[in-house]
C-alpha cells in the first residue's frame, strides 16, 4: 500500500484526482475512490480573533500531543462540548491553568464526566457567556467575555476582562465537503450532522457510482465510528471487486451492526436523528 504524505488531493477532473506535494503533481485515476477528508473546525468573529493566542482546539491538541508544546499558561476555552472539555482537562495535566469556560448555551454540551473532571480541579463553567473580544499587543494579554440573553445577545455591562494568554475555540466542526461537491456527491443540509453532508447509503456509497464516503465529512462524530464507517465502505468495495465472498458480507454485516449498536446510546440522539435525512433514497 502506498501512502503519500504531505500530497493535497486539489481537485477532481474527468481525468481523475489531482494531487500535489513538494516533488510535483499527478493525476490519480483509480477504480474506487474513498473520500474520508473529515472536517474543519468552527472559528467565531470577535474583535482582535487573528491576534496570536486565539486557536482552535484542534490546534491545541495537535501542539501539544504531536509537539509537545503548550499552547498557553493561562487559557480561557471557548465552547462546553465534550472536545472543550477534554482540551481543558488535557491542559490541566500538562500544567496550563484554566481562567475558565464559557459557554453560549444554558448549559453543557458535552457528557458531565468530562464536565466533572474540570470542575474537580475548579475550573469554572460560565453558562450563557461568550467572548467578544482580545487584547494585547504582540499576542492575547486579555479576553473580553460577556453574558448572553436567551437569544444569545449580549447583555450590556456584564462585560468583564480575564487575563490570559490564549483563547481556545471549541466551538464545533464542519464537514469538510469541497472536494466531495468537485466529484458531483449530492449533499444535502443536516445540522444533526454538522451541516452539509454528502447524502450515502448504509454502505456509504454515494450517487457518484464507485465514490464513497466516510468519517466526519459524512458526520460530526468520533474516531471509533470514523473507522467502522470506512471498513464498511471497503467491505463493499471488496464486495463489489470480487463478488459476494461469505467473508465479506459477514464482516460488513457485523461492523453494520456494531455502527449501530454504538449509536444506539442517549448520546448518539443527534446523530440517529440526522442519519435517516442524509441517507440516498431510491428514486434519488
Ligand atoms: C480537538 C478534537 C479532539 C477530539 N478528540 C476525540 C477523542 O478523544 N476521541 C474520539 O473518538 N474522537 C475525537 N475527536 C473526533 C475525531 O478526531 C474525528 O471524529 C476523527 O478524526 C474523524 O476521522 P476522519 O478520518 O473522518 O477525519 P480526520 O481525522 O480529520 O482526517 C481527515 C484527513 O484528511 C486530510 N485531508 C483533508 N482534505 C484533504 C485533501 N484535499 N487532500 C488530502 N488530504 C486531505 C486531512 O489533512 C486529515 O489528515 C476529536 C476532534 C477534535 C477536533
Amino acid at each position: 500500500l502506498r501512502i503519500m504524505l504531505r500530497t493535497t488531493a486539489v481537485g477532481w477532473f474527468k481525468e481523475g484526482v489531482l494531487l500535489v506535494n513538494d516533488e510535483g503533481s499527478y493525476v490519480a485515476k483509480a477504480k474506487y475512490y474513498l473520500l474520508s477528508v473529515g472536517a474543519f473546525e468552527n472559528y467565531l468573529a470577535f474583535e482582535n480573533n487573528d491576534l496570536p493566542g486565539v486557536m482552535g482546539a484542534g490546534g491545541a491538541q495537535t501542539l501539544m500531543n504531536l509537539y509537545g508544546v503548550l499552547p498557553g499558561k493561562k487559557v480561557l476555552v471557548v465552547g462546553s462540548g465534550n472536545v472543550g472539555l477534554i482540551i481543558t482537562y488535557q491542559l490541566l495535566q500538562a500544567g496550563a491553568s484554566i481562567v475558565a469556560i464559557v459557554e453560549a448555551a444554558d448549559r453543557i454540551g458535552g457528557w458531565l464526566v468530562h464536565a466533572a473532571k474540570v470542575r474537580r480541579y475548579g475550573v469554572p463553567i460560565l453558562l450563557r457567556h461568550t467572548v467578544i473580544a482580545a487584547e494585547g499587543k504582540e499576542r492575547v494579554e486579555k479576553a473580553v467575555i460577556t453574558e448572553l440573553d436567551e437569544s444569545w445577545e449580549p447583555i450590556p455591562g456584564t462585560e468583564k476582562e480575564v487575563e490570559c494568554d490564549s483563547i481556545l475555540l471549541a466551538v464545533g466542526l464542519t464537514p469538510n465537503t469541497e472536494l466531495v461537491r468537485q466529484f458531483g456527491v449530492r449533499t444535502r443540509y443536516v445540522p444533526e450532522l454538522g451541516g452539509l453532508v454528502p447524502v450515502r447509503d448504509e454502505y456509504f456509497r454515494t450517487n457518484v457510482p464507485n465514490v464513497f464516503v466516510a468519517g466526519d465529512v459524512v458526520a460530526i462524530e468520533e474516531a471509533t465510528t470514523a473507522f467502522m464507517e470506512g471498513w464498511i465502505a471497503a467491505y463493499t468495495m471488496l464486495i463489489d471487486l470480487k463478488g459476494p465472498s461469505k467473508k465479506y458480507v459477514e464482516e460488513r454485516s457485523k461492523l453494520v451492526k456494531l455502527l449501530s449498536d454504538y449509536r444506539s446510546s442517549p448520546a448518539s440522539q443527534k446523530i440517529r436523528k440526522g442519519w435517516k435525512y442524509a441517507e440516498v433514497v431510491k428514486d434519488e
